[in-house]
């Protein structure tokens, strides 16, 4: 795990959000969140409030939820997706753990990859960290070809600190004029 950007990563200097007392940093994150079975707008409401609900954990901000194609399994139902972003003092590891709760507390059974999920949780990015350990890899490695992440991104990249920079909106745009990603709109 190392920082980018050049940040100064001795305990204690220089990175922003810690103090010189060594309290944890705050950093900002953005998660995304994709379910494809039974009640898949709960299963991401409550996905939202189980984040809200972490310790030393803010939601700033959620984008709009999406309806998506599925990609690399085809024969499953289509995914709703969102990106939510946080502020966290969950050191990066412990943020994992806690995404992987959330996941198993929403019956998530882990079956093919890519395959069918009440919930599935991604940490994409999460500022001032680069890691590409295969348990938690940052940003995520399929961050930037993902129109039903990229999308609902660029909706909240105001909100990015800390972050590689990228043309979010014009890369979502892109990719979303050959990947089938729409609105979703509530049936009820
Ligand atoms: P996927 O999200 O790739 O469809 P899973 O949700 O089953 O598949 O995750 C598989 C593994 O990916 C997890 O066990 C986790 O350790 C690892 N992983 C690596 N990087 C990340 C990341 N940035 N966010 C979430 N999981 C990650
Ligand atoms: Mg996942």
């Amino acid at each position: 795990m190392r920082a980018h950007g050049g940040d100064d990563v001795r305990p204690g200097v220089g990175v922003r959000g810690r103090s010189r007392d060594d309290a944890p940093a705050l950093r900002r994150a953005f998660l995304s969140l994709g379910s494809n079975l039974g009640e898949r707008a709960a299963a991401l409401r409550t996905a939202r409030a189980a984040l809200a609900d972490l310790p030393g954990t803010t939601v700033v901000a959620a984008s709009r939820i999406y309806e998506t194609a599925p990609q690399d399994v085809t024969d499953q139902p289509s995914f709703l997706n969102q990106v939510v972003c946080l502020d966290t003092v969950l050191e990066p590891r412990e943020l994992l753990a806690a995404t992987q709760r959330i996941e198993a507390a929403a019956g998530r059974v882990r079956t093919v990859r890519f395959g069918p999920r009440t919930l599935d949780v991604d940490i994409l990015l999460l500022e001032g960290v680069a890691s590409d350990d295969p348990e938690l890899t940052l940003p995520h490695p399929r961050l930037w070809q993902r129109a039903f992440v990229l999308v609902p991104l660029a909706e909240l990249w105001q909100h990015a600190r800390g972050m590689p920079t990228a043309d979010v909106k014009a890369m979502a745009a892109e990719l979303a004029s050959s990947q089938d990603v729409s609105l979703y709109v509530a049936e009820d």
